[in-house]
């Protein structure tokens, strides 16, 4: 009988030992390694149990209960950790919770050492051998103070155990309940096993029995057992509160399941199943896919009660074993998305204000009809003139008014085929087959346009740029520069306003990158040189000369004015080859002055374009000064267009330069738009007349008329004409009887370097 307890024990030992082999001690503080203490603590109890029943030494029978009375305090202590991490109360808690283990420690330790002194103090306890059943057991006779202590600890961890657990039920819901519930329950069984051992003073103490039961049974409530019925509601509750829709459907294709959002978005109820599996199937036929496919997943936009929606659906069959049990669709919504997308795309697309595309997407969508139809098509780019004063003088408003109008009336009056962006403020693209038509349309726009703008007559025209498309290979960017390019041509026409492409242009502006890029270089190293052009008074005596620039290119030889200075005024580039022919001349006159030639005098050229650049007023004031030249031998040569753009401040300007002793002449008289007029109001010193535009026109016999009663005007207005251009000697002779005073033209000479210059006049002079 005795071996059959310390079997009994034994095996309950072994028992212990598989949950401490099942629950692996890890490094980390989780669950299972608490568990792991409390069943290593167990497993000893449980063994001294075993040397209890076996030995016939009452030393070893009274330290086999010392150990097993110490084990069941650090068992319940284990449990207590446990429970309170198993619990989440430890995420709950504050960091003082930790007192509460601990206090455990200390309550556990005090009570070993308590126990442990009963072997010298019997205390606590008295082991004596009775006779039981006929055989001698060790049993503890006499329970002393300390005893009770230990029990008393032993309850109170109980009772922190019990606590715990009925804290944690009473505040969740009642789904978790069994989780905690089961423990609960397990730990009350033991401890109701326990407390009879306790009070029946059974000779043989099989409590630890009841700790071993409940620990497996914990290990496997806790560790192993999942309850499905809470992860079923708990899946039930994602899916019902899921936006995503689910439907089931068994083997036979029959709907079993379809969650809330699918009902709803369909606008059915639970009970219709049936009815709704016909729209699924629906879905399934239209995207022609075959029920068993096994799975995919596409794009599908419906009209459900009047709006469209979009869904992303994936159709999945459900496998066991490679035996089908079913199959479930998961459909998501992304109506949102695909609008947001669209419009985002719209957005990227569009411009704002017309709703035109933009240049990129213009680009796009023409190079794709260009791939499909590559023959027969133009880009045609439009510019409204003068868009800015509409801007400035009528505000924003108007301006984008007069814009979406425009747009709208290219649209309008189009072919269905024509592609239109807006490819800068006020630049439209077309791309069209019918250019003969989209000419039309802009030329006749300009007066209905005009319209929008109340109370005025402002003018508006459109210029056009056409690009035929030769090559569609090449960019659609490419196309459009190259549209802009004609553009650029007749821009600022008020005679013609369209051009085509030809490629004389495009070599055009590849030849204006060239040399704006030389420009820099050429100027430090030489390149440029100041070539002089004699003229003579009334008794062809030379008196003066006018600057003008000449380029020594490397490679391309010697370039005349023509090829480079409008590239230059265009691109503001223009005040620094000025300045350095005006520093030249100054030099030049330097030169001549100290040769005893200050009677002589260099006339300059002004580039409109240098008023914006520089003080011209300082400038020139400096250089003097600079060179110590007298002001009145540097003559300033201004075109009409220079001194009829903001011609107030023009005129002042040409007044101070008087006041500083300079003579400014006004060249080409007669080639713009100069209005007698304006003759009244600027001071200018000199009329140059250039006899070129005059003997262009047909009738020589008018133009002389207009020479001569141009003269007699200079003359009584005091002021001075240079005829240029003089090329013959009759027209020599007819200038001098109309009473010029001054010529200048190939009859004389050319224009030719300075050092020539010089060399030809002064040596022949003197
Ligand atoms: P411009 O100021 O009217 O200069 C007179 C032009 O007429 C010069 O051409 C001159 O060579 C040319 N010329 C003079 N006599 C005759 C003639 O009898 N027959 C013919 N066919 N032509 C004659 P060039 O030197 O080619 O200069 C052309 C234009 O370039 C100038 O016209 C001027 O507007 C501009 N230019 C020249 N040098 C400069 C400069 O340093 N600065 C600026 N801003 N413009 C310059
Ligand atoms: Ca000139
Ligand atoms: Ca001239």
């Amino acid at each position: 009988m005795k071996k059959l307890y310390a079997a009994i024990f034994f095996f309950v030992a072994l028992l212990l030992l598989f949950c401490i082999y099942t629950t692996k001690k890890t490094d980390k503080k989780n669950l299972t390694s608490m568990l792991h203490t409390a069943f290593w603590m167990a497993f000893v109890a449980a063994f001294s149990h075993v040397f209890i029943a076996i030995t016939q030494n009452i030393v070893v029978a009274t330290l086999a209960y010392f150990v097993f009375y110490s084990c069941i305090n650090w068992i319940l202590l284990a449990l207590l950790r446990f429970c309170i991490s198993y619990t989440g109360l430890s995420r709950h808690l504050n960091k003082d919770y930790k007192v509460l283990p601990r206090l455990g420690v200390l309550l556990a330790a005090l009570d070993s050492l308590v126990l442990l002194s009963n072997y010298f103090t019997s205390a606590a306890f008295t082991c004596k051998a009775i006779l039981w059943k006929d055989w001698h057991e060790y049993f503890i006779t006499e329970k002393c103070f300390y005893f009770h202590f230990h029990i008393a600890c032993s309850y109170l961890l109980a009772a922190a155990i019990f606590f715990v657990l009925v804290f944690k039920i009473v505040r969740c819901p009642p789904v978790y309940w069994s989780r905690y519930l089961t423990v609960l329950v397990c730990f009350l069984i033991t401890i109701g096993w326990d407390a009879f051992f306790v009070l029946n003073r059974h000779p043989v103490d099989f409590s630890i029995i009841g700790y071993a039961v409940a620990a497996v049974a914990i290990l496997y409530f806790t560790m192993i057992y999942k309850p499905n019925y809470l992860i079923n509601k708990i899946l039930g509750h994602i899916e019902d509160n899921s936006e995503d829709m689910l439907v089931f459907f068994d083997i036979d294709g029959k709907c079993i399941y379809a969650n809330t959002s699918a009902l709803r978005s369909f606008g059915y109820r639970v009970t219709n199943l049936d009815e709704f599996q016909n729209v699924v199937s629906d879905w399934l036929a239209d995207k022609g896919f075959e029920a068993d496919t096994p799975s995919f997943s596409a794009m599908c936009s419906k009209v459900i009660n009047g709006k469209t929606y979009h869904f992303e659906f994936t159709y999945h069959t459900l496998y066991d074993h490679g035996v089908v049990e079913g199959s479930f669709f998961h459909i998501r919504d992304c109506t949102k998305e695909v609008n947001s997308y669209n419009e985002a795309y719209y957005k990227a697309a569009h411009d704002s204000l017309t709703g035109m595309y933009n240049l990129e997407y213009f680009s796009e969508t023409v190079s794709g009809v260009l791939k499909m139809d590559p023959s027969g098509w133009y880009v045609i780019v439009t510019d409204i003139k003068g868009f800015k004063f509409i801007n400035d003088l009528f505000g924003k408003q108007t301006g984008d008014k007069v814009l979406v109008y425009y747009a709208d009336l290219l649209r309008r009056s189009s072919a269905p085929n024509n592609v239109y962006g807006r490819v800068a403020n006020d630049r439209f693209a077309i791309f069209t087959k019918n250019v003969e038509e989209a000419k039309k349309t802009f030329s006749n726009i300009g007066p209905e346009l005009g319209a929008l703008i109340r109370n005025s007559n402002f003018p508006i025209v459109i210029h056009a740029g056409i690009y035929p498309v030769t090559n569609p290979a090449m960019s659609v960017m490419s196309m459009v520069d190259r549209a802009l390019l004609a553009l650029g041509t007749v821009k600022d026409s008020y005679e013609v306003f369209i051009a085509t492409y030809d490629e004389s242009l495009r070599d055009k502006r590849l030849w204006e990158n060239k040399i704006i890029g030389e420009l820099d270089g050429a100027l430090a190293s030489g390149q440029f040189e100041m070539y002089l052009q004699p003229q003579t008074d009334r008794d062809l005596k030379l008196c003066g000369a006018e600057a003008l620039i000449r380029w020594n290119h490397p490679t391309e030889g010697l370039l005349p004015p023509a090829w480079f200075i409008e590239t230059f005024e265009n691109d503001g580039l223009i005040i620094k080859i000025d300045y350095f022919i005006w520093q030249e001349a100054c030099k030049t006159l330097q030169r001549w002055k100290r040769m005893g030639l200050d009677d002589l005098y260099i006339s300059v050229n002004i580039s409109p374009r240098d008023f914006y650049y520089v003080d011209v007023y300082k400038t020139f004031v400096d250089l003097v000064k600079q060179y110590d030249i007298n002001p009145a031998c540097l003559k300033l040569e201004l075109t009409e267009t220079a001194m009829i753009t903001d011609s107030e401040r023009r005129f002042v300007l040409i007044d101070r330069l008087h006041a500083a002793g300079f003579q400014v002449e006004m060249d080409d008289f007669g080639s713009g738009y100069s209005s007698l007029n304006m003759l009244k109001d600027i001071r200018v010193d000199v009329l140059k007349i250039d006899m070129l535009f005059l003997y262009k026109a047909k009738d020589v016999e008018r133009s002389r008329i207009i020479i001569k009663q141009v003269v007699v005007l200079a003359r009584e207005l005091g002021m001075t004409v240079v005829i240029e251009g003089v090329e013959t000697e009759e027209q020599l002779k007819f200038l001098l009887e109309t009473g010029c005073d001054i010529f200048q033209g190939y009859y004389f000479s050319k224009p030719i370097p300075c050092a020539a210059f010089e060399e030809k006049y002064f040596k022949t002079d003197k």
